[in-house]
């Protein structure tokens, strides 16, 4: 029987805790996959390495989904864009290795390059389809002064994918191979300047710092030297958010926050 509710406080916990039972406290604790969505080759880990680490020495399946090649991420003129692509994927084999991330999945459009169109849209919808994950995670495609296109539209695209995959309608090629619809139960959106989710890091700053360095055609020792100090400057930022030294910082968010919501930055 409806119970009608006179006030917001009280609608709003109510939706959250009795229909969407969404524990905003610790949204990670039933998961048994997530699929981590990023636009080059070396985003998840620094975006959410160390969360990585925590999940798949739970016992996690963490899945990798990049979108492009990672051709344009060099100063050296002395390499060629097809070299650096190859050495690229090696390099993040190594990291996801030392993550405890098994499975990665390449679209390979060209770095820089990553159109906003269906296809693209349709592929990740597929890949979703195909495992099945318990949530998405994401960079925010909002994070303010964000520069890279491959950001913002990795962002988009992979936020649209998630509200699609379970449409059977939508793209229903898949379901012609024998795929399913499915329904993604939250997204987590990792580069983010409104977190409502922190994971402590502290234990394993050293560990993500190491699965980062490894991709070791982005950050030559003078390059590295600034990174260090960047990347563990954003731990801490996120730490003092947390009340710990380093943590890394999420905006999750359940279904029906991602669409036609006024309140979605409440949560
Ligand atoms: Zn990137």
């Amino acid at each position: 029987m409806f119970e009608e509710i006179n006030d917001f406080e009280t609608g709003f916990k109510k939706l959250l805790d009795d229909v969407l039972e969404f524990d905003i406290q610790n949204p990670l604790k039933d998961v048994k996959k997530v699929l981590c969505i990023e636009p080059h080759p070396d985003d998840c880990a620094i975006g959410m390495g160390g969360t990585i680490k925590r999940l798949t020495e739970r016992g996690v399946k963490v899945i990798y989904l990049c979108m492009t090649d990672g051709y344009m991420g060099t100063t050296d003129e002395t390499i060629t864009g097809h070299e650096l692509a190859q050495i690229r994927r090696k390099e993040e084999e190594e990291s996801a290795k030392i993550l405890g991330v098994k499975k990665i999945y390449w679209l390979n459009y060209r770095d820089t390059e990553l159109p906003y169109t269906r296809e693209v849209r349709k592929d990740i919808v597929r890949i979703i389809r195909k495992e099945k994950p318990d949530g998405v995670f994401l960079p925010d495609p909002w994070l303010p002064y964000e520069a890279h296109p491959d950001h913002r539209t990795t962002g988009f695209l992979a936020l649209d994918a998630v509200a699609f995959s379970s449409l059977p309608n939508f793209s229903n090629i898949d379901l012609d191979m024998g795929l399913k619809p499915h329904l993604v139960s939250f997204v987590a959106l990792y580069y983010t300047h409104k977190p409502n989710y922190f994971v402590d890091i502290t234990d394993l700053m050293d560990l993500k710092l190491k699965a980062i360095r490894v991709h070791r055609s982005q950050f030559p020792e003078d390059i590295w030297e600034i990174w260090e100090p960047f990347l563990r400057t954003v731990a801490l930022y996120y730490g003092q958010k947390a009340g710990v030294k380093y943590a890394e910082g999420f905006r999750i968010m359940p279904g029906l926050f991602y669409h036609i919501t006024p309140f979605a930055e409440l949560i």
